[in-house]
């Protein structure tokens, strides 16, 4: 069993206090994202795991049992970090071997192992060349190799992708979800990108300031927000007040039926693509005026005002308004989340 758990950790540097109760379960065979903003305590988290940082309070358990007096090389755990760490003095083959000298692994099983793990990453015939021949895309094949090479129990990824360019980035995070699911190996991903954490987590934990706010799967996350904290981060969001009662969510813009019988003032929470514009018509409940419009290819970005409210929409471009254009506003409210104001609950 190689699940991750973490159970109450502590750690401070000096008296700041970085990670503030941290509790975390990554099942076998995971990949789960530690998503949030820079100095939120992710590497720190990563750290404490792979050995590097001692935590003040809690506990670390790989499988069933304790890691925490277990020393770095004998946990279990790699880390691949965001600027490879690659041994310049050392060529391909012998960089993807060094781990497996460390654990002095017999010569012949070493060398099928740096074979297999440079086929792993397609990089079989660059045996002999050095790091610095090699590109950004390739070096980071490289480390992941070697971090695999050791057949360790839990992958840890420090924002591996963050020094590739756009391209490369996607290609490089394809590649490794791909080994990580062949290999089944439980792993913690490190980043500050959405989209990555959206697009590779099996879950997602949010970090803010030293503690996870939310952990789910990314539609959890994205779909079922428990604050607007956590909304905001996966993207702007619309905030309509108004309360409700009797079953309906009324407000200035909008009543509409709810599933809710509470009487609560609440926000509700629209997505900028679930809200849609049309040319107005008769029966048009809702007018607005289109005030900016940002164009993005496959994408437009407007804002619109309705009845004094400022709404972001995200639309494709079959129809492209202009500012100034009166639209009507057609918000789905199937996918809505109400907040209760000043409470971190969702109904
Ligand atoms: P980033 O995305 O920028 O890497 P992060 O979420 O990984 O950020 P950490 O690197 O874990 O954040 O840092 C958490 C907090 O701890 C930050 O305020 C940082 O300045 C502080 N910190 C990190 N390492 C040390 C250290 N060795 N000594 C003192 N403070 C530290």
């Amino acid at each position: 069993m190689s699940q991750i758990i973490l159970k109450n950790i502590i750690k401070f540097f000096g008296n700041k206090k970085v990670l503030d109760d941290v509790n975390l379960v990554v099942k076998e065979g995971e990949m789960i994202s530690l998503l949030g903003p820079s100095g939120c305590g992710k590497t720190t988290t990563l750290n404490i795991v792979a050995g590097l940082l001692k935590p003040d309070n809690g506990d670390i358990l790989i499988g069933d049992s304790s890691i925490l007096n277990i020393p770095v090389e004998k946990r279990g755990a790699v880390i691949v970090f965001q600027d490879y760490l690659l041994f310049p003095h050392l060529n391909i083959a012998q960089n993807v071997e060094f781990g497996l000298k460390m654990a002095k692994v017999d010569k012949v099983k070493r060398q099928n192992q740096v074979k297999r793990m440079l086929e792993l990453v397609q990089l079989d015939g660059y045996e002999k060349k050095y790091p610095n021949e090699l590109s950004g895309g390739q070096k980071q094949r490289v480390a992941l190799a070697r971090a695999l090479a050791i057949e360790p129990k839990v992958l840890l990824l420090d924002e591996p992708f963050s020094n590739l360019d756009m391209r490369l980035r996607e290609n490089m995070r394809d590649f490794t979800l791909q080994i990580q699911r062949k290999l089944k190996i439980t792993t913690i991903l490190v980043t500050h990108d959405k989209e990555e954490a959206l697009m590779t987590s099996d879950k997602i934990a949010v970090m803010l300031d030293g503690k996870i706010r939310q952990f789910g799967t990314p539609t959890e996350l994205y779909q079922r927000p428990i604050s607007p904290e956590i909304a905001d981060f996966f993207g702007e969001k619309n905030y309509i007040s108004g309360y409700i009662n009797d079953g309906m969510f009324v407000s200035d813009i909008v009543s509409v039926k709810t599933e809710y019988n509470e009487h609560l003032s609440v926000k509700a929470m629209i997505k900028p693509e679930d809200i849609e514009l049309l040319e107005p018509s008769n029966d048009t409940d809702i007018i607005g005026i289109v005030k900016s419009r940002k164009y993005a290819g496959d994408r437009i970005y407007y804002t619109v005002i309705a009845n004094d409210l400022e709404l972001k929409c995200i639309s494709e471009p079959r129809k492209i308004y202009d500012v100034g254009d009166k639209v009507e506003v057609n918000i789905d409210f199937n996918n809505v989340v109400f907040f209760p104001l000043e409470k971190e609950v969702i109904l």
